[in-house]
Formats: structure tokens, sequence, C-alpha cells
């Protein structure tokens, strides 16, 4: 994964927790009726060149 301000190889599997709070955050998708939302904690990777950070999940096609 490059940065996408400096081309950098930036700093995959980097943990996500809201400040203070032991738990992290996560981004979910609803679907249609009660089984059907896909959820997924992110991770965070991080350029050590300009201090950019990107979001992404592994089972993004979850949320096709
Ligand atoms: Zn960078």
């Amino acid at each position: 994964m490059k940065c996408n301000q400096c081309q950098s190889e930036m700093v995959k599997d980097c943990g996500v927790n809201v400040e203070g709070v032991m738990y992290g955050i996560k981004i979910f998708k609803k679907g249609k009726g009660l089984f059907n939302k896909v959820s997924e904690k992110p991770k965070a990777s991080v350029c050590p060149n300009c201090g950019y950070v990107a979001f992404y999940i592994d089972n993004y096609k979850e949320f096709k």
C-alpha cells in the first residue's frame, strides 16, 4: 500500500481506537432485511514519511 500523498510505503495493520475508549470503531453498511448487515472493523495504515493515515478493511468484498 502506497501513500496517496507522497507514494512512500505505508505501515499497515495499525489498530484503530477512539481515544479513551477500549473498543474501536466499526464500519458497516445496512442491507435489506435484518440479517443482511455487513460490518467490519477498520484497520489503519500510516505513512511514516508524511503522517498520512488511511483506513481500510480486509473483507471489503462483503460491501458490494
Ligand atoms: Zn506519505
